[in-house]
């Protein structure tokens, strides 16, 4: 894919420009989110067919069955995570088509990321430097086991659906570490939020959303 599709008509800075507008208007408040989300071209990360798309807030195919995340999804996602904090050490389970990643990786030290589909995730690697984010370090993995070389993490991102929190994850987190999360609930998907205390895990339901399934194993 080239870098050089940029600056014209649907993919421009203007309209991205709209969308971190239509992003506050569903109550992302966070400059520094929003500044992420201005500075990285979502244009990008879809296949140029739907280039022109990318701006809507709508989920789009990125091949393998799998899908980039909605604007709002992301936004949402990155500001219950980081907060007002610059973490230094940030564990993504689902690296996809690397937005999200790009997100992060504006906003913290390092972004881990862990894939289960090596063809997807190296077509993202190479996307990503591309694109000259370079604070990021792959893993090709099931993330349901996290990281465990780079733990502790300072926020843990799970960009897919689980039956449960995994454990590997929950002992990943640093004190004082948040990690988001969609788990399956009553047919339906929530999101929730984990704050690990000096003793304890606090757990929140945030609200409902919509993932494709954390899938066991590597591909
Ligand atoms: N954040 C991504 C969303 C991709 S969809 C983006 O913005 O594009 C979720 C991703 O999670 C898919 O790429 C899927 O292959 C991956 N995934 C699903 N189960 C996984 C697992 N157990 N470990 C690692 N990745 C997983």
């Amino acid at each position: 894919m080239s870098v050089h599709r940029d600056g014209i008509g649907m993919t421009s800075r203007r309209t991205r420009e709209r969308m971190v507008q239509r992003l506050r208007e569903q109550g992302i408040f966070n400059a520094r989110v929003l500044e992420a989300m201005a500075a990285v071209p979502r244009h990008l990360f879809v296949e140029e067919a739907l280039a022109s798309r990318a701006y809507e807030d709508t989920a789009l195919p990125i091949g393998f069955g799998q899908t980039i995340s909605q604007p709002y999804t992301v936004a949402r996602l990155t500001e219950l995570a980081i907060g007002q904090r610059r973490p230094e050490k940030v564990l993504e389970v689902g690296t996809g088509s690397g937005y999200q990643t790009a997100v992060l990786a504006h906003m913290c030290g390092t972004v881990y990321t862990v894939e289960r589909i090596e063809a997807l995730q190296k077509k993202t690697r190479f996307r990503l430097y591309d694109l000259k984010v370079y604070n990021v370090k792959y893993h090709h993995s099931d993330g349901g086991w996290g990281w465990p070389k780079y733990a502790p993490y300072d926020a843990i991102v799970i960009t897919a659906a689980a039956g449960e929190i995994p454990d590997a994850l929950l002992r990943q987190l640093g004190n004082g570490g948040v990690m988001v999360i969609p788990i399956d609930q009553d047919g339906d998907q929530v999101l929730k939020r984990i704050t690990r205390t000096d003793t304890d895990y606090e757990v929140e339901d945030i609200e409902r959303v919509r993932f494709v399934p954390l899938v066991g194993g590597v591909n």
